[in-house]
This record gives structure tokens, sequence and C-alpha cells, in this order.
């Protein structure tokens, strides 16, 4: 008896929550291990606020109560987050899909001046700078370079057969017309074979309607070594940027031609959307001595369209997205990869892909 009233006293108590009780700020993890906290400011029926990842803070004005269970979206250039959850007392159950991918994870109401997550983290924009914008230099026309005699062909216009997805199954992109595109949402492809120095040539478009603008504009990326499969660390390679920045103006240590989030392009070299852009790279992979300690970084030198953009560039580190990049681990040679951003806009092409060991 005393337990069946308990019982309709908390299903009471849980079904009135009001916008009130959502006010405060909330934290926890999602079941992927990633840090969430949210700020929520009631107003009647209705909440808005801010939700904050290790990405990004995002606002919202959408958010609604009803009962105990309440929902809000959080845009993400032009992708939209969809969220619900359960109020109970100073604890909150909470689901998310994005990218068709539902996590979910169970936050606790912060007390008092109790630190976010956070607090003394690095977000995105800490390593993103807009100036000063590189000089466009208009390339001269198109010129076909085919392989050399010696070069190891990784895709001569038939098939991924070079290539595969990171679980080690087909590469899943679509070869046509002697290119191949990227099919959103397949996951990055990468060589079958790992390389240490080299000489590289690969071609990529942007399709001519792209739409879209920052990071959000043809994003891919080549990543000269990429140790995250081999080394079990996530994320863990370094990068090439590809992106269309015709027009389009972005983090200049992010735009195309820049070793992401280190080093812009010395010129901006692009060619407009349509057209094909030619990437000639000569990379050194880091040396480490036998305690694992770095011997020598990496090197890069990247000509673009036939014009420098990066000279003999040091590499400091692994592409961090968020933070600073670093070489956490020793390694020899690695695959190259290419990268199925998650940007919202349509997909690129690649063509004429060859490499020569040095
Ligand atoms: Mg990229």
């Amino acid at each position: 008896m005393m337990n069946k009233l308990l019982a309709l006293l908390f299903l009471m108590a849980a079904f009135t929550a009001s916008a009130a009780d959502i006010d405060g700020r909330w934290s926890g993890k999602l079941n992927n291990n990633m840090d969430i906290y949210l700020e929520l400011k009631a107003d009647g029926k209705k909440f808005s606020g801010v939700v904050t990842t290790p990405y990004n803070d995002k606002l919202f004005t959408d958010g609604k109560i009803s009962g105990s269970t309440f929902t809000f979206s959080v845009n993400n250039d032009g992708k939209v987050t969809s969220y619900k959850g359960t109020l109970n007392g100073d604890n909150m159950t909470l689901s998310l899909t994005n990218e068709g991918k539902e996590y979910s994870g169970t936050l606790k109401r912060l007390k008092g001046s109790e630190p976010s997550p956070f607090a003394s983290r690095m977000k995105p924009q800490m390593t993103e700078y807009w100036e000063p914008v590189p000089k466009k230099v208009e390339p001269g026309p198109y010129v076909m370079v085919p392989p050399p005699s010696d070069a190891i062909v990784l895709f001569d216009g038939k098939d991924l057969s070079k290539w595969k997805s990171r679980d080690g199954s087909e590469a899943k992109w679509k070869v046509e017309d002697g290119l191949f595109t990227v099919v959103k949402g397949t996951g990055d492809i990468t060589t079958r074979q790992k390389f240490g120095d080299y000489q590289l040539h690969i071609e990529w478009r942007i399709p001519e309607d792209i739409q879209g603008q920052s990071q959000g504009r043809g994003n891919s990326g080549l990543f000269l070594q990429d140790l995250s499969d081999d080394l079990k660390i996530p994320d863990y390679w370094y990068e090439v940027q590809i992106l269309d920045n015709y027009n389009n103006p972005t983090y200049v240590n992010g735009q195309a031609g820049s070793i992401y989030k280190q080093n812009p392009p010395l010129v901006n070299a692009m060619r407009k959307p349509g057209e094909w852009n030619v990437y000639d790279i000569t990379y050194t992979a880091p040396r480490f001595n036998e305690n694992g300690t770095l011997h020598s970084p990496a090197r890069v030198t990247v000509f673009h369209n036939g014009i420098l953009v990066q000279n003999n560039y040091e590499i400091r580190g692994h592409t961090a997205y968020i933070g600073m990049p670093a070489y956490k681990a020793p390694h020899g040679k690695a695959p190259i990869s290419l990268q199925d951003h998650g940007d919202p806009s349509k997909a690129i092409s690649f063509r004429n892909i060859w490499l020569r060991e040095l």
C-alpha cells in the first residue's frame, strides 16, 4: 500500500514538471563517452538554451516541455539535431539523433558554482584564424599529367581496388566516367598499401552547383599518413585540406591548400567549381627515436594547380580539430586516406591519383 502510494506520488511529481524545473545548468556524458553540457532558461511552457559539446556551442529557442518530457532541436550549419528527454528532479535522461545515429545519456543538475565540464577546455575556434587572407592567384590552364613509369597508380579511372573502407570492406564511393565521387555516409576511404616518403599527384573537383559556406562547402581532406586504424587513436592523421575556397571565406588555416588547423596556404590557387584542382605533393614522414620520442617532424611541400602553397612545411603533429597538434606515438609507414566529411553540401570527385615512393 505504502509502496503504491509512493509510486503514485512519484508519478505525479514526474508528470507535473514544468518549464521552470528545467531551468538551470546540466552536465553529463552520452553513451559515446562525449561530454555534454546544457544551460537552459525557462519561459512559460517553453525554454531556450545553449548546448555545449567538445565541438561547439549551439543556441536553440524551440524547447518545449509537456509533463516530464521535453524536446528541442539544434541547427548545425543546416543539419538539424533533435533532442528529447525526460526530467526527474535533478536528473534528466537525454537522447538525440545526429546523422541517422542515436545517442543517449544522463545528465545531472549542476549546483551553485559547480563548473561545466568545458570550463577549462579548448574550443575549436581557439585554433582557427581568419587573417591575413592569402592572396588570390589565378592558375594557368589545366593540363593532365599522366603517371610516370615508376608510379604506383592509386586510381586509374576504372576501380577503387587500391582503396578500402576503414572496416576493411570494399571502398563504397562511386566510380563513373573515369572519376570517383564521395558517397556521403559510407565513410573515409584509405589505401590498402602503406607509405612513408612519397611524391603524390591527385586531382579533385568541386561540383559546379555547390552550395554552403565556410567549412560546409565541398569539405573533404587528404590524410598524408593516417594512423587512426593502426594505432587505434581516433582521428589521428596529418591532413591537407580539401574544400571549395574559390569564393568562400573560412578560417585561413582551414582553407584549401592548408595543413588543416596548422598552416594556411601561401596563396589561394583555387579553380572554380566544376573545374579540376590538382595537388602535387612531396611528403617526408616523421622519424622517431628508438625510445619512441620524435627525431624529426613530418615535412610537406604542396603545389595547388602548379602554384606553391606549402613550402617544405614542418608539420607540428596530428591534425587536431580541438586543441594543439602533437606527435602522440611513434609510427612507420601508414595508409593515405580521403575524407568523407559530414558537411551537407554536394559530394566532390577525384581522379588521376598516383604516387612515387621516395
Ligand atoms: Mg577537411
